[in-house]
């Protein structure tokens, strides 16, 4: 298939497969079927005649001795499995095409950054996928109204700069495992029995960074301070989550960075609190207010004063609603309200003169119209005693 000698060096093979993946290659071949079928099997001839155990295989058996299948034969044991048990112990191949990764075998031949594969290292086993990371993030009250754009910073793993995330120093990433000679796993006899460990050295994967990145010591990622500008939505409330994809820890040797979560708290405001989309403020009148009625100016929370007409009579616990002035929904396009409560406050402190005009009020005689929640009040009394003489 690469046209080369049953003689020839390990050099030999490597180039004369490098001109025919080059050839062959998809990115180059677009949608070329028959060029595909090439670089399939191009790439298989390879994987076999580079690695030193498999060439042996091939050379005493022919193609043969990669034919096994996915699942071997019971009880007749053909000449196949027979070879796969007997001659390769602990020769890990998974048989036809499926178990060999193309991307792999390329970087190893040309160094990452050819093809499909140039971001990625070895994908199989080397890399890790980041962990997820929370970030605590307390907000006013109205930053959470208006929404706005946080700068914050925080210690995690960030992709290894020197090695653009591979873990390796050179472009040469992965070498085969010197431990396992490249199987991934240990085999050790006990009586009857071949007890298989995963090697240590690669992990199982039976390839190791050939020159590890100083900067990582061959992780791919550091860890230091990353900074992040983010941008918070409109209406969020205590113990909204924000998700922030890929923004958690880098991966290692080029795995998928985990995901941020933003834990978002609200602090208390001197004005107003919220309850779901609607803001409460409790606002004091004097009893001039309350009695006389009058047009007072309230806060609201985007710093424009509003306007809120006070009728005659007006009781503590009384409630104003004003619509559209409360807190934007953080999913939706409508707005909560704004609800009033006015608290009458007794003047304290007073002087001579304002002393005599409440006196004055007191001495008109003031009429159960005037007052209707104590006359209502007295007459329960009066009854009350009544029913207890009865
Ligand atoms: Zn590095
Ligand atoms: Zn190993």
């Amino acid at each position: 298939m690469l046209g080369v000698a049953k003689s020839s060096s390990a050099a030999e093979i490597k180039k004369a497969y490098h001109k025919l993946a080059m050839k062959y290659h998809p990115d180059r071949s677009k949608g070329d079927k028959s060029a595909e079928a090439k670089f399939k099997e191009v790439n298989e001839a390879y994987e076999v005649l580079s690695n030193a155990q498999k060439k042996a295989a091939y050379d005493q058996y022919g193609p043969q001795a990669f034919e096994t299948g996915g699942s071997p034969k019971r009880g007749g044991g053909g000449a196949h499995s027979e070879a796969s048990g007997a001659g390769f112990g602990g020769f890990h191949f998974s048989g036809g095409f499926g178990g060999i990764n193309f991307d792999d075998i390329l970087n190893e031949v040309f160094g990452a950054g050819f093809g499909r594969g140039a971001s990625q290292p070895r994908s199989v086993n080397l890399s890790q996928p980041g962990e997820d990371a929370r970030f605590d993030l307390s907000l006013s009250l109205e930053e959470a109204f208006s929404g706005t754009v946080k700068h914050i910073s925080f210690r995690i793993f960030c992709s290894c700069k020197k090695c653009r995330g591979l873990g390796s120093a050179d472009a040469q990433v992965l070498t085969v495992c010197s431990a396992c000679k490249g199987t991934g796993f240990f085999h050790s006899q006990q009586g009857f029995f071949t007890i298989e460990r995963t090697c240590t050295s690669c992990g199982g994967a039976g390839r190791v960074i050939k020159n590890p990145c100083v900067a990582c010591s061959g992780l791919g990622r550091v860890r230091k301070e990353k900074e992040l500008d983010v941008k918070i939505p409109r209406g969020v409330d205590e113990g909204t989550r924000i998700h922030l994809v890929h923004e958690g820890a880098a991966g290692v040797r080029g795995g998928q960075a985990g995901d941020l979560y933003l834990f978002i708290s609200v602090k208390k405001h001197a004005l107003f609190q919220r309850k779901k989309n609607d803001l409460t403020c409790l606002i004091p009148i004097s009893i001039t207010t309350a009695s006389l009625g009058k047009e007072i100016d309230i806060p609201a929370l985007n710093k424009t004063p509003l306007s809120l007409k006070i009728p005659a009579g007006t009781q503590t616990g009384c409630q104003f609603r004003v619509r559209g002035q409360g807190m934007p929904d953080l999913h939706g396009a409508t707005t909560g309200d704004l609800l009033v409560e006015v608290v009458v406050e007794t003047p304290i402190k007073l002087t001579t003169r304002q002393k005599e005009l409440l006196q004055e009020l007191d001495e008109t005689g003031q009429e159960a119209k005037n007052n209707p929640l104590l006359s209502s009040f007295f007459s329960k009394v009066r009854d009350f005693f009544a029913d207890h003489k009865g």
